[in-house]
């Protein structure tokens, strides 16, 4: 008998800022590849730092994978990839050589400690809004229903301009 696996549409949000920032995007997507089908990449955006302000720019992309891990699976995978680049535990909010964050699976609505989704803080960060309006600007957010396009035009009435810019070989 052959095991029927699901694929699974996943937005992930790539953010580095130590090191070799673009690099460590390009090994992240490649190691996240040996369990997923890479569809779509986001261009790669310059931001500020955020929460602890005295920390260099960060470098933020997000990609549209296929998978057949299921949400769990897909977490630890993610914090192995995590740990396998580098990174070490700092404060909250500090520098990171990467952070990979689920924002949406599917339309999968799920609430746990460990792993929320769709995201959290998907409707407060600008530097996720931007490539997800690029990328999937008719995406309805699953709890909300707004599309991603919508949500960042919401985000920019509500705020002061972002600092957010496309990332380019100068900076
Ligand atoms: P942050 O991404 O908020 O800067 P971390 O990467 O250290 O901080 O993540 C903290 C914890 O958030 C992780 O250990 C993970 O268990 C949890 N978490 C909850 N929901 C998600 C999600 N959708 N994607 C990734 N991690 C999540
Ligand atoms: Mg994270």
């Amino acid at each position: 008998m052959t095991a029927n696996y699901q694929k699974h549409l996943v937005y992930i949000a790539l953010g580095s800022n130590l090191g070799n920032r673009l690099l460590n995007l390009q090994n992240a997507i490649q190691a996240v590849e040996s369990k997923a089908v890479l569809i779509t990449t986001s261009s790669i955006y310059v931001t500020p730092p955020w929460g602890v302000l005295d920390q260099p720019n960060f470098l933020n992309q997000i990609i549209l994978v296929e998978t057949e891990l299921y949400p769990l699976e897909l977490l630890r995978f993610l914090k192995k990839v995590e740990i396998e680049s580098g990174r070490v535990e700092t404060i909250r909010y500090g520098p990171r050589i990467i952070d990979l964050d689920i924002l949406f699976y599917d339309d999968l609505i799920l609430e746990m400690p460990i792993l929320t989704i769709p995201h959290p803080q998907i409707l407060n960060r600008a530097f996720v809004l931007f490539p997800l309006a690029e990328i999937a600007p008719d995406l309805p957010h699953p709890v909300i229903g707004r599309s991603m396009k919508q949500l960042l035009e919401n985000w920019e009435s509500e705020h002061s301009p972002s600092g957010i810019k496309l990332y380019c070989d100068a900076d």
